[in-house]
């Protein structure tokens, strides 16, 4: 059997037609840049998200831009966020001339650990970005209630977590705007890059609007400098048609989760994340810990099971941010995650027997 850890194809088989359609529509109406589409999709994705307003922008990455953009965001100031994320978190905020300032997690959920938030205000201080890793929402109460008491601005990092909730609220719609990425392999991905914002704040969504067209409010007038990220037409069409199957998508995620964990929690060596009670996971990566990970993730490889590590080396330790001055031992949960977490295939379409056979695997490698 041919594995993988998301399997893109068979998700396109279940969706060809509708999708086919979609795209020739495009083509036909060659609205390629800002056309019909985007609008509805922004319009429907900001009805998914209960929010007023909702911006196509080409990537996540520029989804965490631009929001720091129009927040304001610049030289000087400090945003605080999660260490064990992608770097794609905290390349935003360098992008716009602010510093990263890193805050270690929560073991038990590998989401940024709020109760140590407080410390890490300075007077520089302007955001706070959460990150709702593999699809889990961070604790949003506890981090609205520290940011809120310094006025900060809370800006959510939802690429892996569509349709995740917290307190019933989905990701997104809690802080001040929420960053979504439509990369392929996310819950809900186009065929290409793409991302948007979530908020009902109308001037943060103009803003954004002006800054993703150029810095321009009105045709060949130009109020700021801008950047030239849009989402595709085409792709606004694909994932309007995917929109419409996510929940089901997610539903089936949660059941292969639940496959995975009633089995793998009875195996030694093996540890669950957490999922708070007030938590709706979406599982966009389903991830456990095991101490001796490096030996068992060759182990799997060896038979043919795919898995993978997200993420094995914390930002603060990267070379790229050598210059903020952060050593070994400064994020001691995010230095022992990096060394245990795995993540294991999941997609909607996976099968009990797939999962079979990696639990099998697993237990005869512990
Ligand atoms: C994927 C991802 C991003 C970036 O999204 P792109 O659409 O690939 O630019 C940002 N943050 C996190 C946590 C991600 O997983």
């Amino acid at each position: 059997m041919n594995m993988q850890m998301t399997d893109l194809k068979v998700q396109y088989a279940r969706i060809r037609e509708e999708v086919d359609r979609a795209i020739a529509e495009v083509v036909k109406d060659a609205g390629f840049i800002l056309g019909k589409p985007v609008e509805l999709l922004e319009r429907e994705v900001a009805a998914y998200h209960g929010t007023a307003f909702a911006v196509g922008v080409a990537s996540g990455t520029d989804a965490l831009v631009l929001s720091l953009a129009a927040l304001g965001i610049s030289q000087g100031d400090e945003v605080i966020t999660t260490p064990f994320t992608f770097i794609a978190t905290a390349e935003a905020i360098s992008r716009v001339g602010a510093t990263p300032v890193f805050c270690d997690i929560d073991e038990a959920t590998c989401n940024i650990d709020a109760s140590l938030i407080g410390k890490k205000i300075t007077g520089r201080t302007k955001a706070v970005i959460p990150v709702h890793l593999y699809g889990l929402s961070s604790n949003m109460a506890a981090i609205t209630a520290a940011a809120r008491k310094k006025g900060l601005k809370i800006v959510e990092d939802c690429a892996q977590s569509f349709g995740s909730r917290c307190d019933g609220k989905t990701c997104g719609s809690i802080g001040d705007c929420g960053c979504l990425s439509f990369f392929p392999a996310k819950t809900l991905g186009c065929f290409g890059d793409g991302g948007m914002i979530v908020t009902n704040d109308r001037a943060l969504s103009e803003r954004i609007k002006v800054l993703r067209n150029h810095g321009s409010a009105a045709k060949y007038m130009y109020c700021a400098h801008g950047y030239n990220s849009r989402l595709d037409t085409i792709q606004a069409a694909v994932l309007r048609v995917k929109l419409r199957l996510v929940d089901q998508w997610i539903e089936e995620r949660r059941a292969n989760a639940a496959y995975y964990d009633e089995r793998l929690s009875r195996i030694p060596g093996i540890r669950l994340l957490s999922v708070p009670s007030n938590c709706r996971h979406t599982y966009n990566y389903y991830t456990i810990r095991i101490p001796e990970r490096d030996r068992v993730q060759k182990a799997l490889q060896e038979k043919g099971i795919p898995s993978m590590v997200y993420y094995p080396l914390s930002l603060h330790l990267q070379e790229v941010y050598k210059g903020l001055g952060y050593k070994a031992g400064d994020m001691p949960a995010a230095e022992k995650a990096q060394a245990e977490v795995l993540s294991l295939p999941m997609y909607p379409e996976l099968t009990h027997e797939q999962m079979d056979l990696v639990i099998n695997a697993l237990k005869a490698s512990l």
